[in-house]
């Protein structure tokens, strides 16, 4: 496990802190003694525990920015008190207001707060802390645990969320994806002003090929012809099983007449070659059919309707034969043509 630790102090502070954090060999340390350094450096590349001197300009700021920052939670804030006067007053009013700097401590956003005197001898060097060393290394360990804890949830959360929106025969996107991710697509186009376009397919008389060679044969069939829909898209393209033998396609930055030529380069890669299934020695001819549409102004943001529109299309490759493409500008077309001539 790679752990990263910030610590927030001068040079007097850090020649006080443990070996193990000064000659790290175990995590990486960075030393920020600048509380607008410090927030950037969070932002760019949170670290998993902060060492914070609290004498330090900024410190408690550091903390309670930290205490706001939700998506940030993990980051485990050790607050180092050796602010002169805390220390007086600890020493003059005894454990009762120990207790409450304590509190103030952890309320304005530290997970630990540790008592950390620099006394300084004659000679201006530091004295030993070796008393406290034991201390801020078992704070370092719960730090530790905290964010290996974290880091394992994050690794079972992507794990549940790919197994959550893949599909397990495919290993394509599945429809909960493309419900998750159409909206998405939609909002950024229009913020971005760009174009988007969605193509739907759907294999032909796949119930045969079923009921010819099997259920087996068919599952293979999807799971080759997947593998050539995905080696045939764009890096902005992003292929989904929508269910059975159908399949969609989001085109990111895509106008209607683009979206046309990939689905015809999608149909003849798809019928071009037949599917040889080594294990059975069988080749078999696949063809699709496929309707494309693009976002237009007065589309709703969920993508009921662009999907209806290419649905349509799909529904009209499939009644003129099979094995082509629609478009709905080709559509919108010929139902003015026919508009006009009636
Ligand atoms: P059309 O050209 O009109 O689309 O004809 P079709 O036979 O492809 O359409 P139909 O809707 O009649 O049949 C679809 C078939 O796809 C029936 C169903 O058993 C099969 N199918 C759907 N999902 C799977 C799957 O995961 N594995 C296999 N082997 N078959 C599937
Ligand atoms: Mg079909
Ligand atoms: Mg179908």
């Amino acid at each position: 496990m790679n752990i990263s630790i910030l610590v927030f102090g001068k040079n007097n502070f850090i020649a006080t802190l443990p070996d193990q954090i000064r000659y790290p060999t175990a995590f990486s340390v960075e030393v920020i003694d600048n509380f607008n350094q410090a927030v950037s450096q969070i932002q760019i590349r949170p670290p998993d525990i902060i060492l914070v001197q609290a004498s330090l300009d900024g410190s408690m700021e550091l903390c309670s920015w930290l205490k706001d920052q939700t998506k940030l939670a993990w980051i485990y804030c050790i607050l180092f008190e050796d602010r002169p006067q805390q220390l007086t007053d600890r020493n003059m009013y005894g454990w009762q207001r120990e207790f409450e700097m304590n509190a103030t401590a952890l309320n304005q956003g530290a997970d630990a707060y540790i008592w950390h005197l620099i006394e300084e001898k004659t000679d201006h060097s530091l004295a030993e802390l070796s008393a406290n060393h034991g201390l801020i290394l078992a704070q370092l360990t719960v730090g530790l645990r905290k964010a290996q804890k974290y880091q394992d949830l994050i690794r079972t959360n992507d794990m549940l969320s790919a197994i959550a929106l893949a599909d397990s025969l495919t290993e394509l996107n599945n429809r909960r994806a493309l419900d998750w991710d159409l909206p998405r697509q939609i909002k950024r186009a229009r913020t971005q002003k760009t174009s988007l376009s969605l193509i739907i397919l759907d294999v032909d008389h796949f119930k045969k090929v079923n009921d010819t060679h099997g259920h087996l044969v068919g599952d293979r069939i999807l799971q080759v012809l997947s593998q050539r829909l995905r080696h045939n898209l764009r890096c902005q393209d992003t292929a989904f099983r929508y269910g059975g033998e159908e399949f969609v396609i989001l085109l990111a930055n895509t106008s209607d007449e683009e979206a046309l030529v990939v689905a015809r380069r999608l149909n003849r890669v798809i019928s071009d070659e037949p599917f040889s299934l080594s294990s059975n020695k069988l080749t078999i001819n696949i063809t699709i059919s496929l309707g494309t549409a693009c976002l237009k102004a007065e589309d709703d943001d969920q993508g009921e309707s662009l999907l209806y529109r290419a649905d349509q299309c799909l529904l009209h490759a499939k009644t003129a034969g099979r094995n082509r493409v629609i478009s709905s500008n080709y559509l919108s077309h010929v139902s003015h043509l026919k508009a006009v001539s009636s």
